[in-house]
């Protein structure tokens, strides 16, 4: 059967302890014991159901993290402060000194320089390749690697990772595939895939609404588990957690995500169309251009389309920043870094998202100085949208310049 994300979150029914429609919150640090036994059983680890101190888990985190492993099909899930408190962690569980980590060279900026600049630190190595060639990819292998980490969907040049390919790859050399799934929430599955860890910053989509940052590893019950462990769990030790009362929120926004990806999607495939009819450089995983769109077409829960996210090229950082400040005069949208908001944010990954990978590093992989990213939201009217960004693109000479 054709799994179905948004319906098994949906299907979680939470009450709060007076019947409230939504749970009560976990509004404490610490919990109390009836018996001294089951406080040392729930150290040990063996006290199903028993809260011990909230940096290990609490109600509202628990809660929160059911419904994101039931959105990716995973035994159960972690809530975290944030995603790079979910990405980190992640890594320093699975890898120990004098491992290596085969990497896509296209990932967020702070995942970059974590694995660039601080896990040498502690002798783990990274290899970083082009995730879309498999060949490539499995020749970077070597007898110490233990995890392949990519994105699904690129941050920020929207390439797409053949998550099946990788899957078996990673099979093949027994490695864990990490796949950080943050631009596309419900568009695509990978744990159905064969990932065997999902990783989202909630920061984006999935809370919607711009007011915190948040993380979410989805994964098996031992893995969630063994992160959790209070003697050796990175999770536990670095204390990344996530507090209760955003895990409440979170989870509130997360009620109505199937809605706000169908917007952000239908929002996103017009104006990229739109921009590719009007001459301009876009990269958008819906467009038939785009190099890898029948495989995210293969990989795609169909009715939540091909995510917010879409870059155009408008040929120099100066043009670039003459736009966006345009735009955003005009209440376009943002010139801000993050994405997932109701209203569209755009920035220039190469001076800000991007900005911690180096200048000949971003110019081999493709990221130019002229690369604008849409974070597209969720205007009702659209086609008033276009035409105001198309008044702006004239007004800059963007339009002009390619047609
Ligand atoms: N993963 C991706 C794809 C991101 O875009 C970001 C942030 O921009 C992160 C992870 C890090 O998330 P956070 O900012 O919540 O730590």
């Amino acid at each position: 059967m054709k799994f179905k994300p948004a319906n098994k979150i949906q299907d979680l029914q939470y009450f709060g302890e007076f019947g409230g429609v939504n749970p009560s919150i976990s509004d404490s640090s610490t919990y109390t014991f009836l018996s001294a036994k089951t406080m040392f059983d729930t150290f040990e680890g063996n006290a199903d159901g028993c809260y011990l101190y909230s940096r290990h888990t609490s109600p509202s985190n628990l809660y929160l993290g059911e419904a994101l492993a039931e959105m990716e099909g995973t035994q159960t899930a972690t809530v975290t402060a944030s995603g790079m408190g979910a990405i980190t962690p992640v890594l320093l569980q699975l890898c120990s000194a004098g491992d290596h980590v085969v990497s896509s060279r296209t990932i967020y900026g702070g995942t970059y320089a974590f694995l660039k600049n601080f896990t040498p630190k502690l002798n783990i190595q990274t290899t970083f390749v082009d995730i879309t060639k498999l060949d490539v990819v499995e020749a970077a292998i070597a007898e110490n690697t233990k995890v392949l980490y990519c994105e699904t969907v690129s941050n920020p040049l929207l390439e797409v990772a053949d998550i099946e390919g990788l899957a078996a790859l990673a099979k093949k050399h027994n490695l864990t595939l990490v796949v950080d799934n943050t631009f596309s929430p419900l568009s695509v599955s990978p744990a159905q895939l064969g990932a065997d860890v999902v990783i989202h910053s909630l920061t984006k989509f999935i809370n919607g609404s711009s007011d915190t940052v948040g993380g979410v590893i989805c994964g098996t019950q031992e893995f969630i588990d063994n992160l959790r462990n209070v003697n050796d769990g990175a999770c536990m030790l670095l204390g990344s957690t996530m507090d209760s009362l955003r895990a409440s929120s979170v989870l509130k926004n997360l009620r109505t995500l199937h809605i706000r990806i169908q917007q952000h999607s239908k929002n996103a495939m017009y104006l990229a169309k739109k921009f590719e009819a009007d001459g301009l450089k876009t990269v958008y995983p819906g467009l038939a251009s785009h190099p890898s769109h029948e495989l995210f077409s293969s990989m795609l829960n169909e009715e939540y389309g091909f995510g917010g996210m879409l870059t155009i090229d408008v040929g120099s950082l100066d043009k670039a920043n003459e736009l966006m400040e345009l735009m955003q005069h005009k209440n376009l949208g943002y010139l801000a870094v993050s994405l997932g908001f109701y209203k569209t944010l755009f920035s220039a990954p190469g001076t800000s998202t991007s900005s911690e990978i180096p200048e000949d590093e971003q110019a081999e992989m493709g990221l130019t100085d002229g690369l604008i990213r849409f974070s597209i939201g969720l205007d009702n009217d659209i086609e008033r949208t276009y035409q105001i960004m198309t008044e702006c693109m004239r007004a800059v000479g963007v339009l002009e310049l390619v047609s």
